[in-house]
């Protein structure tokens, strides 16, 4: 922060989250340049701490009060401990009639090396685990296992190809969001 604005280029989109208990979240963008803005209901991210000097009462729709402490809001996005991105693989499986896959289970490689796998249901896991037991094939006719973290993500996006199960290749998701599978996940 600041950003680029889409409506007249200046480089100067702040954003604020005012976060309630429950993790539900109030949110701005605005342009200090051109004054344009957007004020909506979101989630907000776990590592979201609102700033103490701004006053949950002075906030209306329009952004005039946050504008005014744009600076200060721009130094605590800079301040707050993002959370880890880690390298995750997704089983995705197509369950006709339905056209749209759904993530069965994910391969989470944690930042200390252990990997997870986290299914959308307990079989979901047992299923994936039992799948990828003797390990993923690797160069040489030998099986890579799940230990080898990295290699073994790059493995297994490489060959576990199936028409209606099948691995995503090598991403990167935010590390609270890698731990549990939503009912909106691809
Ligand atoms: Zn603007």
């Amino acid at each position: 922060m600041p950003r680029a604005c889409p409506h007249c280029s200046a480089t100067a989109v702040h954003a604020y989250l005012h976060g309630r208990r429950d993790q539900s979240a109030l949110v701005w963008l605005w342009c200090s340049s051109c004054r344009s803005f957007i004020h909506a209901s979101t989630r907000a991210p776990t590592w979201w701490q609102n700033l103490g000097s701004i006053d949950a009462a002075g906030l209306g729709a329009t952004p005039v009060h946050l504008d005014e402490a744009s600076l200060a809001i721009d130094r605590h996005w800079a301040q707050l401990p993002r959370a880890r991105s880690v390298s995750v693989v997704e089983i995705r499986k197509l369950i006709p009639p339905s056209t749209r896959p759904v993530t069965s289970a994910r391969f989470v490689l944690l930042a200390d090396g252990t990997m997870i796998i986290v299914g959308r249901t307990p079989e979901a896991t047992q299923a994936v685990e039992e799948l990828t037991a003797q390990g993923v094939p690797g160069p040489g006719g030998t099986y890579i296992k799940m230990d080898a973290g990295m290699e073994f993500l790059r493995l297994l996006a490489e060959n576990f190809r199936g028409s209606r199960l099948w691995a995503t290749t090598v991403f990167e998701m935010e590390e609270d969001k890698a731990l549990e599978i939503s009912p909106t996940d691809a």
